[in-house]
Protein backbone atom coordinates (compact mmCIF):
# COMPACT_ATOMS: atom_id res chain seq x y z
CA UNK A 1 0.00 0.00 0.00
CA UNK A 2 1.55 3.33 -1.09
CA UNK A 3 1.86 5.85 1.59
CA UNK A 4 -0.91 8.46 1.88
CA UNK A 5 -3.10 6.01 -0.76
CA UNK A 6 -5.63 3.64 -0.39
CA UNK A 7 -6.19 0.41 -2.24
CA UNK A 8 -9.99 -0.69 -2.37
CA UNK A 9 -9.76 -4.15 -4.37
CA UNK A 10 -13.55 -5.36 -5.97
CA UNK A 11 -13.97 -9.03 -6.30
CA UNK A 12 -16.32 -10.07 -8.66
CA UNK A 13 -16.31 -8.42 -12.66
CA UNK A 14 -19.94 -9.21 -13.32
CA UNK A 15 -22.53 -5.93 -13.33
CA UNK A 16 -22.22 -5.03 -9.58
CA UNK A 17 -18.36 -5.32 -9.32
CA UNK A 18 -18.01 -3.02 -12.84
CA UNK A 19 -20.45 -0.96 -10.98
CA UNK A 20 -18.45 -0.54 -7.66
CA UNK A 21 -15.45 0.08 -9.56
CA UNK A 22 -16.31 2.27 -12.12
CA UNK A 23 -17.96 4.30 -9.17
CA UNK A 24 -14.81 3.88 -7.12
CA UNK A 25 -12.62 5.59 -9.55
CA UNK A 26 -14.98 8.58 -10.93
CA UNK A 27 -16.10 9.62 -7.75
CA UNK A 28 -12.56 9.66 -6.42
CA UNK A 29 -11.12 11.66 -9.83
CA UNK A 30 -14.63 13.48 -8.91
CA UNK A 31 -13.39 14.47 -5.34
CA UNK A 32 -10.04 14.12 -5.95
CA UNK A 33 -9.10 11.05 -3.42
CA UNK A 34 -6.02 9.55 -3.27
CA UNK A 35 -7.51 6.09 -4.14
CA UNK A 36 -6.50 3.12 -5.94
CA UNK A 37 -9.12 0.88 -7.53
CA UNK A 38 -8.17 -2.66 -8.52
CA UNK A 39 -11.11 -5.05 -9.99
CA UNK A 40 -10.35 -8.85 -9.61
CA UNK A 41 -11.74 -11.49 -11.82
CA UNK A 42 -11.88 -15.26 -11.71
CA UNK A 43 -12.82 -15.77 -15.67
CA UNK A 44 -11.04 -14.05 -18.63
CA UNK A 45 -13.88 -12.23 -19.64
CA UNK A 46 -16.32 -9.28 -17.31
CA UNK A 47 -19.87 -9.05 -17.73
CA UNK A 48 -20.75 -12.24 -15.25
CA UNK A 49 -24.30 -13.29 -16.30
CA UNK A 50 -24.91 -10.63 -18.88
CA UNK A 51 -23.39 -12.16 -22.07
CA UNK A 52 -24.07 -11.24 -25.69
CA UNK A 53 -23.73 -12.92 -28.62
CA UNK A 54 -23.73 -10.94 -31.78
CA UNK A 55 -24.15 -13.38 -34.97
CA UNK A 56 -24.91 -12.69 -38.61
CA UNK A 57 -27.08 -10.06 -37.87
CA UNK A 58 -28.75 -12.05 -34.72
CA UNK A 59 -28.48 -10.26 -31.39
CA UNK A 60 -28.51 -13.54 -28.70
CA UNK A 61 -28.97 -13.04 -24.81
CA UNK A 62 -26.87 -15.36 -23.09
CA UNK A 63 -28.33 -14.75 -19.79
CA UNK A 64 -30.63 -11.78 -18.36
CA UNK A 65 -32.43 -10.08 -21.76
CA UNK A 66 -33.49 -6.92 -20.36
CA UNK A 67 -34.18 -5.05 -16.80
CA UNK A 68 -37.40 -3.02 -15.56
CA UNK A 69 -35.67 -0.10 -14.61
CA UNK A 70 -38.12 0.48 -11.07
CA UNK A 71 -35.22 2.34 -9.26
CA UNK A 72 -33.72 4.61 -12.47
CA UNK A 73 -30.16 3.47 -11.53
CA UNK A 74 -29.42 1.50 -14.77
CA UNK A 75 -30.48 5.10 -16.52
CA UNK A 76 -28.19 6.91 -14.34
CA UNK A 77 -25.47 4.86 -15.04
CA UNK A 78 -26.14 4.70 -19.17
CA UNK A 79 -26.02 8.41 -18.32
CA UNK A 80 -22.42 8.65 -16.33
CA UNK A 81 -21.05 6.32 -19.29
CA UNK A 82 -22.65 8.25 -21.97
CA UNK A 83 -24.34 5.32 -23.82
CA UNK A 84 -28.17 6.56 -22.62
CA UNK A 85 -29.12 7.19 -26.44
CA UNK A 86 -28.49 3.37 -26.88
CA UNK A 87 -30.75 2.44 -24.53
CA UNK A 88 -34.32 0.61 -26.42
CA UNK A 89 -37.84 0.29 -24.72
CA UNK A 90 -39.59 -3.03 -25.93
CA UNK A 91 -42.48 -3.48 -28.29
CA UNK A 92 -45.93 -4.42 -26.67
CA UNK A 93 -47.33 -7.78 -27.33
CA UNK A 94 -49.89 -10.39 -25.25
CA UNK A 95 -48.51 -12.68 -23.12
CA UNK A 96 -49.97 -16.23 -22.12
CA UNK A 97 -49.91 -18.80 -19.86
CA UNK A 98 -50.27 -22.36 -20.68
CA UNK A 99 -52.35 -24.36 -18.80
CA UNK A 100 -52.67 -27.83 -19.83
CA UNK A 101 -52.30 -28.01 -23.17
CA UNK A 102 -53.68 -24.45 -24.03
CA UNK A 103 -52.46 -20.77 -24.27
CA UNK A 104 -55.16 -18.17 -22.73
CA UNK A 105 -54.23 -14.58 -22.78
CA UNK A 106 -52.84 -13.00 -19.41
CA UNK A 107 -55.78 -10.70 -18.20
CA UNK A 108 -54.33 -6.87 -18.44
CA UNK A 109 -55.03 -6.85 -14.76
CA UNK A 110 -52.15 -9.08 -13.90
CA UNK A 111 -49.53 -7.53 -15.89
CA UNK A 112 -50.62 -3.60 -15.60
CA UNK A 113 -52.18 -3.58 -12.10
CA UNK A 114 -52.47 0.43 -12.46
CA UNK A 115 -55.61 0.33 -14.83
CA UNK A 116 -57.54 -2.28 -13.41
CA UNK A 117 -59.62 -4.01 -16.05
CA UNK A 118 -62.15 -5.90 -14.10
CA UNK A 119 -63.67 -7.05 -17.06
CA UNK A 120 -60.52 -8.84 -18.46
CA UNK A 121 -60.52 -10.60 -15.83
CA UNK A 122 -63.97 -11.87 -15.71
CA UNK A 123 -64.15 -12.97 -19.42
CA UNK A 124 -60.91 -14.61 -19.18
CA UNK A 125 -60.69 -18.64 -19.62
CA UNK A 126 -57.69 -18.90 -17.58
CA UNK A 127 -59.78 -19.69 -14.05
CA UNK A 128 -62.69 -21.49 -13.57
CA UNK A 129 -65.93 -19.43 -12.07
CA UNK A 130 -65.19 -21.01 -8.90
CA UNK A 131 -61.35 -19.76 -9.10
CA UNK A 132 -62.57 -16.21 -10.32
CA UNK A 133 -64.82 -16.18 -7.28
CA UNK A 134 -62.20 -17.54 -5.25
CA UNK A 135 -60.04 -14.55 -6.56
CA UNK A 136 -62.65 -12.17 -5.46
CA UNK A 137 -62.66 -13.11 -1.74
CA UNK A 138 -59.15 -11.07 -1.94
CA UNK A 139 -61.42 -7.77 -1.86
CA UNK A 140 -63.37 -9.49 1.50
CA UNK A 141 -60.76 -11.62 3.50
CA UNK A 142 -59.26 -9.82 6.82
CA UNK A 143 -55.25 -8.79 6.46
CA UNK A 144 -53.01 -11.32 8.05
CA UNK A 145 -52.12 -10.51 11.89
CA UNK A 146 -48.81 -12.08 11.60
CA UNK A 147 -45.80 -10.01 11.26
CA UNK A 148 -43.34 -12.47 9.81
CA UNK A 149 -42.21 -13.20 6.65
CA UNK A 150 -44.09 -16.38 4.60
CA UNK A 151 -43.64 -18.28 1.26
CA UNK A 152 -44.80 -16.51 -1.88
CA UNK A 153 -46.98 -19.28 -2.95
CA UNK A 154 -48.74 -19.24 0.86
CA UNK A 155 -49.22 -15.28 0.87
CA UNK A 156 -51.39 -15.55 -3.01
CA UNK A 157 -53.15 -18.63 -2.36
CA UNK A 158 -54.51 -16.80 1.30
CA UNK A 159 -55.30 -13.72 -0.81
CA UNK A 160 -56.59 -15.21 -4.44
CA UNK A 161 -56.90 -19.08 -3.69
CA UNK A 162 -55.10 -21.82 -5.59
CA UNK A 163 -56.17 -21.44 -8.90
CA UNK A 164 -55.01 -18.26 -9.60
CA UNK A 165 -51.49 -19.37 -8.16
CA UNK A 166 -51.45 -22.63 -9.98
CA UNK A 167 -52.00 -21.14 -13.25
CA UNK A 168 -51.00 -17.98 -13.08
CA UNK A 169 -48.61 -16.89 -10.22
CA UNK A 170 -46.57 -19.88 -9.90
CA UNK A 171 -45.82 -19.61 -14.13
CA UNK A 172 -44.81 -16.17 -13.79
CA UNK A 173 -42.44 -16.51 -11.16
CA UNK A 174 -41.09 -19.81 -12.36
CA UNK A 175 -40.45 -18.17 -15.36
CA UNK A 176 -38.39 -15.33 -13.91
CA UNK A 177 -36.54 -16.51 -11.14
CA UNK A 178 -36.74 -20.80 -11.59
CA UNK A 179 -37.84 -21.05 -7.98
CA UNK A 180 -40.23 -23.03 -5.88
CA UNK A 181 -43.11 -20.31 -4.91
CA UNK A 182 -43.48 -22.57 -1.51
CA UNK A 183 -39.88 -21.43 -0.31
CA UNK A 184 -39.55 -18.04 -1.18
CA UNK A 185 -39.87 -15.39 0.52
CA UNK A 186 -42.61 -12.79 0.40
CA UNK A 187 -41.14 -9.73 2.39
CA UNK A 188 -37.59 -10.05 0.08
CA UNK A 189 -38.66 -10.75 -3.42
CA UNK A 190 -42.24 -8.67 -3.41
CA UNK A 191 -41.99 -6.74 -0.31
CA UNK A 192 -44.12 -3.94 -2.15
CA UNK A 193 -46.99 -7.02 -2.14
CA UNK A 194 -46.28 -7.48 1.38
CA UNK A 195 -47.03 -3.72 1.76
CA UNK A 196 -49.96 -3.60 0.21
CA UNK A 197 -51.67 -6.29 2.58
CA UNK A 198 -50.75 -4.34 5.67
CA UNK A 199 -51.97 -1.26 3.92
CA UNK A 200 -54.93 -1.94 2.26
CA UNK A 201 -55.75 -5.07 3.29
CA UNK A 202 -57.13 -5.85 -0.36
CA UNK A 203 -54.22 -6.30 -2.52
CA UNK A 204 -56.52 -5.56 -5.57
CA UNK A 205 -57.89 -2.71 -3.80
CA UNK A 206 -54.25 -1.55 -2.60
CA UNK A 207 -53.23 -1.93 -6.46
CA UNK A 208 -55.72 0.02 -7.42
CA UNK A 209 -55.67 3.25 -4.80
CA UNK A 210 -51.70 3.48 -5.29
CA UNK A 211 -51.34 2.19 -9.14
CA UNK A 212 -48.89 -0.55 -7.94
CA UNK A 213 -48.20 -3.12 -10.45
CA UNK A 214 -46.02 -6.42 -10.76
CA UNK A 215 -43.04 -4.13 -10.56
CA UNK A 216 -42.05 -2.27 -7.47
CA UNK A 217 -42.87 1.16 -8.87
CA UNK A 218 -45.67 0.63 -11.67
CA UNK A 219 -43.08 0.41 -14.55
CA UNK A 220 -43.90 -2.19 -16.97
CA UNK A 221 -41.73 -1.53 -20.10
CA UNK A 222 -38.43 -3.52 -20.10
CA UNK A 223 -35.55 -2.08 -21.47
CA UNK A 224 -32.24 -2.99 -22.76
CA UNK A 225 -29.81 -1.39 -24.93
CA UNK A 226 -29.57 -1.50 -29.01
CA UNK A 227 -26.79 -3.73 -29.14
CA UNK A 228 -27.55 -6.19 -26.38
CA UNK A 229 -26.97 -5.77 -22.39
CA UNK A 230 -23.46 -6.52 -23.14
CA UNK A 231 -22.86 -2.32 -24.31
CA UNK A 232 -23.25 -1.83 -20.69
CA UNK A 233 -20.18 -4.00 -19.73
CA UNK A 234 -18.03 -2.99 -22.40
CA UNK A 235 -18.80 1.14 -21.88
CA UNK A 236 -17.92 -0.21 -18.00
CA UNK A 237 -15.08 -1.78 -19.45
CA UNK A 238 -13.67 0.86 -20.95
CA UNK A 239 -13.90 3.57 -18.49
CA UNK A 240 -11.40 1.68 -15.99
CA UNK A 241 -8.06 1.95 -16.00
CA UNK A 242 -6.63 -1.10 -18.08
CA UNK A 243 -3.99 -1.74 -15.54
CA UNK A 244 -6.43 -2.04 -12.52
CA UNK A 245 -8.34 -4.86 -14.06
CA UNK A 246 -7.19 -8.20 -13.25
CA UNK A 247 -8.48 -11.24 -15.20
CA UNK A 248 -8.27 -14.69 -15.21
CA UNK A 249 -6.97 -14.19 -11.20
CA UNK A 250 -9.81 -16.29 -8.68
CA UNK A 251 -9.41 -15.34 -5.52
CA UNK A 252 -9.16 -17.96 -2.40
CA UNK A 253 -9.25 -16.34 0.84
CA UNK A 254 -8.43 -13.52 2.84
CA UNK A 255 -6.45 -12.47 6.19
CA UNK A 256 -5.59 -8.99 7.48
CA UNK A 257 -2.66 -7.77 9.51
CA UNK A 258 -3.22 -6.11 12.88
CA UNK A 259 -3.80 -2.94 11.72
CA UNK A 260 -6.40 -3.72 9.09
CA UNK A 261 -4.69 -4.12 6.19
CA UNK A 262 -6.24 -6.64 4.32
CA UNK A 263 -4.34 -9.49 2.65
CA UNK A 264 -5.99 -11.18 -0.86
CA UNK A 265 -4.78 -14.94 -1.60
CA UNK A 266 -5.34 -15.98 -5.22
CA UNK A 267 -5.19 -18.69 -7.08
CA UNK A 268 -1.87 -18.18 -9.79
CA UNK A 269 -0.27 -14.67 -8.13
CA UNK A 270 1.30 -13.15 -5.46
CA UNK A 271 -1.04 -12.01 -2.79
CA UNK A 272 -2.19 -8.63 -2.53
CA UNK A 273 -2.59 -5.72 -0.17
CA UNK A 274 -5.31 -3.16 0.50
CA UNK A 275 -7.15 -1.37 2.91
CA UNK A 276 -10.33 -2.20 2.08
CA UNK A 277 -12.69 -4.73 -0.02
CA UNK A 278 -15.73 -4.99 -1.59
CA UNK A 279 -16.83 -8.53 -2.70
CA UNK A 280 -19.56 -9.07 -5.22
CA UNK A 281 -18.84 -12.74 -6.08
CA UNK A 282 -22.20 -15.20 -5.19
CA UNK A 283 -22.45 -16.08 -1.88
CA UNK A 284 -21.72 -19.87 -1.81
CA UNK A 285 -17.98 -18.32 -3.24
CA UNK A 286 -17.80 -15.65 -0.79
CA UNK A 287 -18.30 -18.19 2.11
CA UNK A 288 -15.52 -20.35 0.68
CA UNK A 289 -13.14 -17.37 0.80
CA UNK A 290 -14.11 -16.92 4.47
CA UNK A 291 -13.97 -20.12 5.35
CA UNK A 292 -10.84 -20.34 5.09
CA UNK A 293 -10.10 -18.17 7.51
CA UNK A 294 -12.48 -19.46 9.89
CA UNK A 295 -15.49 -17.41 9.80
CA UNK A 296 -19.16 -18.44 8.19
CA UNK A 297 -18.54 -21.83 8.79
CA UNK A 298 -21.89 -22.36 10.52
CA UNK A 299 -23.92 -20.46 8.03
CA UNK A 300 -25.75 -22.85 5.85
CA UNK A 301 -24.96 -22.78 1.79
CA UNK A 302 -27.75 -20.00 -0.57
CA UNK A 303 -29.66 -22.75 -2.67
CA UNK A 304 -29.37 -21.45 -6.47
CA UNK A 305 -31.45 -22.47 -9.53
CA UNK A 306 -29.80 -24.36 -12.80
CA UNK A 307 -31.05 -23.39 -15.83
CA UNK A 308 -30.40 -22.97 -19.08
CA UNK A 309 -31.63 -20.49 -22.19
CA UNK A 310 -32.45 -21.77 -25.74
CA UNK A 311 -32.45 -19.43 -28.09
CA UNK A 312 -33.36 -20.71 -31.85
CA UNK A 313 -33.87 -19.05 -35.80
CA UNK A 314 -36.11 -20.09 -37.50
CA UNK A 315 -37.56 -18.86 -40.61
CA UNK A 316 -40.61 -16.76 -40.83
CA UNK A 317 -43.89 -19.37 -40.90
CA UNK A 318 -47.10 -19.31 -41.14
CA UNK A 319 -47.36 -18.81 -37.19
CA UNK A 320 -50.03 -16.15 -37.80
CA UNK A 321 -51.80 -16.40 -35.20
CA UNK A 322 -48.78 -15.29 -33.04
CA UNK A 323 -47.71 -12.27 -35.11
CA UNK A 324 -48.79 -9.76 -31.98
CA UNK A 325 -47.45 -12.41 -29.54
CA UNK A 326 -44.66 -11.24 -27.08
CA UNK A 327 -43.96 -14.25 -24.62
CA UNK A 328 -45.74 -17.20 -22.71
CA UNK A 329 -45.38 -18.51 -19.35
CA UNK A 330 -45.65 -22.10 -18.67
CA UNK A 331 -47.90 -23.50 -15.67
CA UNK A 332 -46.99 -26.86 -13.46
CA UNK A 333 -50.32 -28.49 -14.91
CA UNK A 334 -49.13 -28.87 -18.64
CA UNK A 335 -46.41 -31.16 -19.57
CA UNK A 336 -44.22 -28.62 -21.11
CA UNK A 337 -40.31 -28.74 -19.90
CA UNK A 338 -39.98 -25.29 -20.78
CA UNK A 339 -40.96 -22.38 -18.16
CA UNK A 340 -40.90 -19.73 -20.64
CA UNK A 341 -40.75 -18.78 -24.45
CA UNK A 342 -40.23 -15.10 -25.70
CA UNK A 343 -40.26 -13.93 -29.10
CA UNK A 344 -37.30 -11.60 -29.34
CA UNK A 345 -38.15 -10.23 -32.57
CA UNK A 346 -41.92 -9.19 -31.53
CA UNK A 347 -40.42 -7.64 -28.56
CA UNK A 348 -37.39 -5.99 -29.73
CA UNK A 349 -36.27 -4.24 -32.91
CA UNK A 350 -33.28 -5.03 -34.71
CA UNK A 351 -32.25 -8.43 -32.86
CA UNK A 352 -33.08 -10.66 -35.90
CA UNK A 353 -32.78 -9.92 -39.64
CA UNK A 354 -35.97 -9.04 -41.47
CA UNK A 355 -37.72 -12.52 -42.34
CA UNK A 356 -36.76 -14.65 -39.50
CA UNK A 357 -38.25 -15.17 -36.00
CA UNK A 358 -36.08 -15.56 -33.10
CA UNK A 359 -37.45 -17.20 -29.89
CA UNK A 360 -35.49 -17.68 -26.64
CA UNK A 361 -37.22 -20.19 -23.97
CA UNK A 362 -36.06 -21.14 -20.56
CA UNK A 363 -35.34 -24.96 -19.03
CA UNK A 364 -35.05 -25.89 -15.91
CA UNK A 365 -36.04 -24.70 -12.61
CA UNK A 366 -35.78 -25.98 -8.67
CA UNK A 367 -36.57 -29.36 -8.55
CA UNK A 368 -36.39 -29.80 -11.98
CA UNK A 369 -32.55 -29.14 -13.21
CA UNK A 370 -31.64 -32.55 -14.94
CA UNK A 371 -32.54 -30.96 -17.68
CA UNK A 372 -30.22 -28.62 -17.91
CA UNK A 373 -27.22 -31.77 -17.77
CA UNK A 374 -28.35 -33.32 -21.32
CA UNK A 375 -26.34 -32.88 -24.47
CA UNK A 376 -27.37 -29.48 -26.29
CA UNK A 377 -28.65 -32.11 -29.22
CA UNK A 378 -31.38 -33.33 -26.63
CA UNK A 379 -32.38 -30.03 -25.22
CA UNK A 380 -33.25 -28.92 -28.65
CA UNK A 381 -35.06 -31.77 -29.44
CA UNK A 382 -36.83 -30.84 -26.58
CA UNK A 383 -37.24 -27.61 -26.43
CA UNK A 384 -38.77 -28.32 -30.46
CA UNK A 385 -41.30 -30.80 -29.21
CA UNK A 386 -42.49 -28.59 -26.54
CA UNK A 387 -42.75 -25.10 -29.01
CA UNK A 388 -44.78 -27.61 -31.19
CA UNK A 389 -47.10 -28.53 -28.66
CA UNK A 390 -47.77 -24.69 -27.28
CA UNK A 391 -47.84 -23.18 -30.29
CA UNK A 392 -47.88 -25.61 -33.66
CA UNK A 393 -44.07 -25.21 -34.29
CA UNK A 394 -42.92 -27.77 -36.52
CA UNK A 395 -39.75 -26.33 -38.47
CA UNK A 396 -36.13 -26.76 -38.00
CA UNK A 397 -34.14 -24.56 -36.22
CA UNK A 398 -31.32 -22.77 -38.72
CA UNK A 399 -29.21 -22.31 -35.41
CA UNK A 400 -29.99 -23.27 -31.74
CA UNK A 401 -27.69 -21.40 -28.74
CA UNK A 402 -28.04 -22.85 -25.55
CA UNK A 403 -26.26 -21.63 -22.50
CA UNK A 404 -26.39 -23.21 -19.20
CA UNK A 405 -26.43 -21.20 -16.27
CA UNK A 406 -25.70 -23.75 -13.12
CA UNK A 407 -26.68 -22.38 -9.81
CA UNK A 408 -26.91 -19.11 -11.10
CA UNK A 409 -30.26 -17.96 -9.78
CA UNK A 410 -30.13 -17.17 -6.29
CA UNK A 411 -33.11 -18.20 -4.14
CA UNK A 412 -34.40 -15.91 -1.43
CA UNK A 413 -36.06 -18.06 0.66
CA UNK A 414 -38.23 -17.10 3.78
CA UNK A 415 -36.36 -15.35 6.35
CA UNK A 416 -33.17 -14.62 3.62
CA UNK A 417 -33.34 -10.71 4.83
CA UNK A 418 -32.47 -11.33 8.38
CA UNK A 419 -29.89 -14.27 7.37
CA UNK A 420 -28.02 -11.86 5.41
CA UNK A 421 -28.25 -9.51 8.48
CA UNK A 422 -26.97 -11.95 10.54
CA UNK A 423 -24.29 -12.81 7.83
CA UNK A 424 -23.22 -9.62 7.83
CA UNK A 425 -22.57 -8.89 11.32
CA UNK A 426 -20.84 -11.49 11.79
CA UNK A 427 -18.59 -10.96 9.25
CA UNK A 428 -18.29 -7.12 9.65
CA UNK A 429 -17.17 -7.15 13.51
CA UNK A 430 -14.45 -9.37 11.85
CA UNK A 431 -13.61 -7.15 8.86
CA UNK A 432 -15.39 -3.78 9.12
CA UNK A 433 -13.58 -2.82 6.07
CA UNK A 434 -15.43 -4.95 3.88
CA UNK A 435 -18.46 -4.89 2.28
CA UNK A 436 -20.79 -8.09 0.26
CA UNK A 437 -23.00 -6.74 -2.24
CA UNK A 438 -24.58 -8.45 -5.48
CA UNK A 439 -27.37 -10.61 -6.76
CA UNK A 440 -27.05 -13.11 -3.56
CA UNK A 441 -28.22 -9.86 -1.31
CA UNK A 442 -30.40 -6.93 -2.10
CA UNK A 443 -32.05 -7.80 -5.44
CA UNK A 444 -31.53 -10.02 -8.24
CA UNK A 445 -32.61 -7.83 -10.92
CA UNK A 446 -30.00 -5.34 -12.74
CA UNK A 447 -31.16 -2.48 -11.34
CA UNK A 448 -31.28 -4.04 -8.44
CA UNK A 449 -27.58 -4.75 -8.44
CA UNK A 450 -26.49 -1.77 -10.24
CA UNK A 451 -28.07 0.29 -7.19
CA UNK A 452 -26.14 -1.97 -4.65
CA UNK A 453 -22.62 -1.40 -6.40
CA UNK A 454 -22.90 2.09 -6.62
CA UNK A 455 -24.03 2.18 -3.02
CA UNK A 456 -21.08 0.12 -2.19
CA UNK A 457 -18.46 2.52 -3.72
CA UNK A 458 -19.86 5.15 -2.66
CA UNK A 459 -20.21 4.14 1.77
CA UNK A 460 -16.68 2.77 1.06
CA UNK A 461 -15.19 6.30 0.07
CA UNK A 462 -17.24 7.89 3.02
CA UNK A 463 -16.18 5.80 5.23
CA UNK A 464 -12.34 6.42 4.30
CA UNK A 465 -12.71 9.76 3.98
CA UNK A 466 -15.10 10.76 6.41
P1 LIG B 1 -22.35 -12.18 -11.36
O1 LIG B 1 -22.76 -11.72 -12.70
O2 LIG B 1 -22.56 -13.60 -10.98
O3 LIG B 1 -20.81 -11.78 -11.19
C1 LIG B 1 -20.00 -12.33 -10.19
C2 LIG B 1 -18.59 -12.49 -10.76
O4 LIG B 1 -17.72 -12.98 -9.75
C3 LIG B 1 -18.53 -13.49 -11.90
O5 LIG B 1 -18.02 -12.85 -13.05
C4 LIG B 1 -17.60 -14.60 -11.37
O6 LIG B 1 -16.80 -15.16 -12.38
C5 LIG B 1 -16.78 -13.85 -10.35
N1 LIG B 1 -16.21 -14.70 -9.30
C6 LIG B 1 -16.80 -15.73 -8.63
N2 LIG B 1 -15.95 -16.27 -7.73
C7 LIG B 1 -14.80 -15.54 -7.81
C8 LIG B 1 -13.55 -15.61 -7.10
N3 LIG B 1 -13.32 -16.51 -6.15
N4 LIG B 1 -12.58 -14.72 -7.44
C9 LIG B 1 -12.79 -13.78 -8.40
N5 LIG B 1 -13.97 -13.67 -9.10
C10 LIG B 1 -14.95 -14.54 -8.79
N6 LIG B 1 -31.94 -9.86 -14.27
C11 LIG B 1 -32.69 -8.89 -14.86
O7 LIG B 1 -32.78 -7.76 -14.36
N7 LIG B 1 -33.39 -9.16 -16.01
C12 LIG B 1 -33.34 -10.38 -16.61
O8 LIG B 1 -33.95 -10.57 -17.69
C13 LIG B 1 -32.57 -11.41 -16.01
N8 LIG B 1 -32.48 -12.63 -16.58
C14 LIG B 1 -31.58 -13.53 -16.12
C15 LIG B 1 -31.37 -14.71 -16.83
C16 LIG B 1 -30.43 -15.62 -16.42
C17 LIG B 1 -30.22 -16.88 -17.23
C18 LIG B 1 -29.66 -15.37 -15.24
C19 LIG B 1 -28.62 -16.33 -14.78
C20 LIG B 1 -29.88 -14.19 -14.52
C21 LIG B 1 -30.82 -13.26 -14.95
N9 LIG B 1 -31.04 -12.05 -14.27
C22 LIG B 1 -31.84 -11.09 -14.83
C23 LIG B 1 -30.31 -11.73 -13.02
C24 LIG B 1 -29.06 -10.88 -13.28
O9 LIG B 1 -28.55 -11.12 -14.56
C25 LIG B 1 -27.98 -11.22 -12.27
O10 LIG B 1 -28.52 -11.25 -10.95
C26 LIG B 1 -26.82 -10.21 -12.29
O11 LIG B 1 -26.30 -10.07 -13.60
C27 LIG B 1 -25.76 -10.66 -11.31
O12 LIG B 1 -24.70 -9.74 -11.28
P2 LIG B 1 -23.57 -9.85 -10.18
O13 LIG B 1 -22.48 -8.91 -10.58
O14 LIG B 1 -24.14 -9.63 -8.82
O15 LIG B 1 -23.06 -11.34 -10.20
Amino acid sequence: VTLGRRKVAVIGGGITGLTAAFYLQNFAQQKNLPVDVVLIESSLRLGGKIQTLRKDGYIIERGPESFLDYNGSVRELALDLGIEKEMVTNNNGQTYVVVGSDLYPIPNIFMHGGSLEVSSFITTGLFSLSGKLRAAGDLLLPKTREEQDEPIGDFFRRRFGKEVVENLVEPLLAGTFAGDIDHLSIQSMFPQFYQLEKQYRSLILGMKKSGHAYSKNHIDTYQTFANGLESLIEALESKLVPQTVLKGVKVESLDKTKDGTIHIHFNNIAPLKCDAVIMTTPFNATKAIFNRYGLLEDVPEMNYATIATVTMAFKQNELKKYKDAMSFYVSRNSDLAITTCTWCNHKWNNVAPEGYDLLRVYIGRVGDEAIVELSDHDIEKTVLNDLNSAIGLCEEPLFTVVSRWKESMPQYTVGHDQRMEEIKHQLYSEFPNINLVGSSYEGISIPDCIAQGKKAALEMLEEMFQ
